[in-house]
This record gives C-alpha cells, structure tokens and sequence, in this order.
C-alpha cells in the first residue's frame, strides 16, 4: 500500500471528468487500498480518483470509529465503502444545509446544501453490481466524491461568499478536519 500524493485547486485534473472503469483487475484493488490508506494519512472522510491524479470513476469512504476526545463515535462510523462507476438513482427532495471541506482545497470550508438522502448504484471491486442508499453525513460525502468524478468541487455550490470561510491550520479541530473529503 502507498499514500499517493492528493492534488489541489491549481491542477487542471480536478476539472475533467473521470473515465468509466471497464476493467477489474488487481491493479484496481491496489488503487483503492491506496486511496483509503491517502485518505486515512490526510484524516478525510472520502476520497475520489481525480483527488490522486487517477482519471477514473472511482472513489472511497469512511468515517472513522474513533476519535480523540470524548465525543460519541459517528452513528455512521466504522465501515469503509469502495464505489466504482457510482451513479445516483434517485434523491430526496429535501436539501439539507451542512459543512464541507476538501483535501484538494485545503484550509477552506462552506456550507454547502444538498439532498438529505441518496440512493446510488454502483459496482464493487470484482465489478458486481451494488445499490445503496445512505443519508446524513455519508449521503454528504457520496454527493461530494460522485461531483469530483464530474470535476465539480463543492466550491461551485456555494454562491453566497458570506458560506465560505478559511481555517489555518493552527485553528483547525479534529471535528473541522473529519468532514474533509
Ligand atoms: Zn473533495
């Protein structure tokens, strides 16, 4: 396993869309154990191809168990999600306002709104197929990873600044850093 280099706001492959995967082979069981082992390293809850400089449709997920301090783990936390040519099916109707941030856009956060739940098919890593359907916070981050493969950035959501802010490292808590994706 390696942790491959995440790439930010100034690289041009965060702004093309990310390639169908056609083939599962043990080269692609490799990239998602490095994407989850790249997201881990950098503290994110997601992480999708283009973030590593990989143009296909593919990205990870988890929440982790644990966290320092003696806050309640995530009722969410736990499982790690690998999607492959994820597509929503179908989502609420209702938009949900929440805090994002992203590890190619480092040190900035907003408030972003989107469907409160999502229903996506997808394929796993030996290419069969999966439908899921989450809501909360990973409903969040599904949104946020599928809008990478697209080159979306959850930037392009926020059209009132006042939603936008940076955090300096220096000031960053664990709870800011953990909806990174
Ligand atoms: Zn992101």
């Amino acid at each position: 396993m390696a942790v491959r280099k995440v790439i930010t706001l100034n690289d041009e492959r965060l702004r093309q869309k990310a390639k169908k995967v056609k083939q599962f082979t043990p080269a692609l069981k490799q990239l998602a154990e490095d994407m989850l082992e790249t997201m881990r390293a950098n503290q994110g809850v997601g992480l999708a191809g283009p973030q590593i400089g990989v143009m296909q449709r593919i990205f990870v997920a988890e929440i982790p168990a644990s966290r320092s301090g003696t806050d309640e783990p995530h009722p969410q936390s736990g499982t790690s999600y690998i999607l492959i040519n994820p597509e929503i099916i179908q989502s609420a109707d209702v938009l949900v306002e929440g805090r994002e941030g992203c590890l190619s856009i480092p040190t900035w956060y907003g408030l972003v709104e989107r469907p409160e739940w999502v229903e996506v098919r997808a394929q796993d890593l030996n290419g069969k197929k999966i439908k899921l359907k989450v809501d909360d916070l990973l409903a969040r981050i599904f949104q946020h990873e599928l809008d990478h493969l697209n080159g979306v950035l959850f930037i392009d959501h926020i059209k009132d600044r006042e939603k936008l802010w940076q955090v300096l490292p220096e000031e960053e808590t664990k709870e800011m850093t953990e909806t990174a994706v």
